[in-house]
């Protein structure tokens, strides 16, 4: 069904925070040419009784649940309600040392020593029991996260859960992943994850280092630091052995602490590139083994002869999936000149269905930014991008009271020069480029510091392999956007870090190769 929110500017405001429709009666309803019919969908809330929050969340150490060396806690907040959903333990430089240790412990004395067979067994029961436990974590990463309970229902979760099927599959077979060297674990690894997803970037450093035998200890974001603790939950009930996995939330410079701890072997990094660097200065000059995965600004580009209401789908799902907050986010569209027009028209039309609100309600497409620090940073954005000349299109939507929440936004006439066409925003808003030629737009979707992602949409299978080769970015997507698989790595360029994680390469990142 399509809304045309251009034609009908008398949109009743819904209640509950999300768009209206008008759909226009046919003239055999004898209404009246053209009446038009408001309706909206019911309100479809998940039961949040699946999930027990406790009041008190400790670390994990040693397979135990302890409270911070000095006694301190930190809130975590719901940022579609603001109101505190728990206490956290908030790790101290002292714990990340017990943390390490315990890994370094159980590295030698167990994890290290285990077949790949053996290690395998425990990676398919954390899988089978995340999803086993699915819709238990999909609401807790809703409501500690912000994003739609339909997107960590059907995307977090059950992606989550593959990574650790398909990782499991590799232990007992290192030898085949690496034919003719010998793969050993590098031993402790320290992972820092970022709050866009919490418990698939969990997922995506845990089961590779996991797989190839290395012990970790975890930081997770301040900010969402709840499905890690229930995961926490998920290696009791797995008995994995105390210390393979540690997880210890805490403020940034505990992550430091972390990675500069000498008994970590090596460093994984997910979050934006200004932490990237200083944790590339932690690092330098260990021989610690280093992954970053850091900010972009990628280019989606459509060329003339592409399926537009099929590349419409893909702009949408390139942006306004998880609120923006992705780091391969097609935030850039370079639409070729000649179908700029319509293809604009399309995506207004496109952006007045989609439903901003209550991120456990089934029918929300965009649900809460994630803190109100990340939404003062998109409002102060999308101002710069208003002062700087760039035309303006949100539609029509009411926003929930309480909560941090942002329309999704679309800035056409924007310059390369604009903060908006260079700076990694992390929330809802796409700015609009065009191109007349092929080179043009190999050109300016390169013209960034950063290189994670791109997007291309043509029909024409020569166009996509010449624009493919040309993309300084280290995933290219052709006629869709945003799809992640475990078998597939995934890693960017220039300022957007390096290393791969995902398929055999993430698991390269984890191992030491020795010669026979
Ligand atoms: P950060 O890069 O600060 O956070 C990522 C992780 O690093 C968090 O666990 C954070 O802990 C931790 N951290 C923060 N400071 C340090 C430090 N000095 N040493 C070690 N670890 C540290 O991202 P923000 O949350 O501040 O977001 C800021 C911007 O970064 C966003 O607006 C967005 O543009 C970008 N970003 C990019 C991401 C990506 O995947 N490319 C992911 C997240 C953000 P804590 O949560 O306690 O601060």
């Amino acid at each position: 069904m399509t809304a045309m929110a251009t034609k009908t500017p008398t949109v009743p405001a819904a209640t509950n925070g999300a768009v209206s429709r008008v759909e226009h009666a046919p003239a055999s309803w004898g209404l009246g040419d053209g009446a038009a019919i408001p309706w909206d969908y019911a309100p479809a809330p998940e039961s949040r009784e699946i999930v027990t929050i406790k009041e008190q969340y400790g670390l994990f150490i040693g397979g135990k649940d302890v409270v911070a060396s000095d006694g301190q806690t930190f809130a975590t907040v719901n940022p579609a309600t603001e109101e505190p959903l728990a206490q956290v333990a908030r790790g101290t430089a002292a714990d990340m040392d017990k943390a390490v240790r315990a890994a370094r412990s159980s590295f030698r004395r167990t994890w290290s020593r285990l077949s790949g067979k053996e290690r395998a067994k425990y990676l398919f029961r954390i899988a089978r029991l995340l999803q086993e436990r699915s819709r238990e974590f999909a609401v807790l990463e809703s409501m500690d996260s912000g994003k739609p309970i339909k997107e960590s229902r059907d995307v977090d979760v059950p992606l989550a859960a593959a990574h650790f099927w398909y990782y499991a599959g590799w232990a007992d077979k290192l030898d085949y992943a690496f034919p003719g060297r010998v793969a050993r674990p590098l031993g402790v690894a320290a992972q820092v994850i970022p709050w866009n997803f919490p418990l698939l970037m969990l997922a995506w450093k845990i089961a590779p280092a996991l797989a190839a035998g290395n012990t970790v200890v975890l930081k997770p974001a301040s900010t969402t630091p709840l499905s890690a603790l229930l995961f926490a939950d998920v290696c009791r009930q797995a008995d994995l052995p105390p210390g393979v996995v540690n997880i210890v939330p805490g403020p940034g410079e505990v992550g430091m602490a972390l990675i500069s701890n000498p008994g970590v072997d090596k460093v994984a990094f997910t979050g934006s590139t200004e932490i990237g660097r200083k944790i590339f200065q932690g690092v330098a000059g260990s021989d610690k083994a280093l992954t970053l995965e850091l900010g972009g600004k990628a280019a989606n580009i459509v060329f003339d002869d592409a399926p537009l209401d099929q590349a419409v789908e893909g702009i949408v799902n390139g942006i306004y999936f998880n609120q923006g907050e992705v780091c391969c986010a097609g935030s850039r569209l370079l639409a070729q000149e000649s179908i700029v027009e319509p293809l604009i028209e399309k995506l207004k039309d496109r952006l007045s269905t989609i439903r901003v609100g209550d991120p456990l309600d089934k029918n929300t497409d965009v649900g809460a930014i994630n803190s109100r620090s990340q939404l003062e940073k998109i409002t102060e954005l999308v101002a710069a991008g208003r002062a700087e000349g760039a035309e303006m299109y949100q539609p029509a939507c009411d926003l929930p009271e309480r909560g941090y929440f942002f329309r999704p936004t679309l800035f056409t006439n924007v310059a390369q020069s604009h903060r908006i066409a260079r700076e990694e925003i992390f929330g809802p808003v796409l700015s609009v480029l065009t191109f007349r030629t092929p080179e043009e737009a190999v050109e300016k979707a390169n013209n960034t510091p950063y290189g994670l992602s791109a997007g291309i949409w043509t029909d024409k299978g020569s166009r996509i392999l010449h624009m493919v080769k040309r993309m300084k970015a280290g995933v290219v997507w052709a006629n869709t956007f945003n799809r992640f698989d475990p078998t597939s790595p995934f890693g960017g360029y220039k300022e957007s870090g390096f290393g791969r994680e995902g398929g055999m390469h993430g698991l390269h990142a984890y191992v030491r190769l020795e010669d026979r």
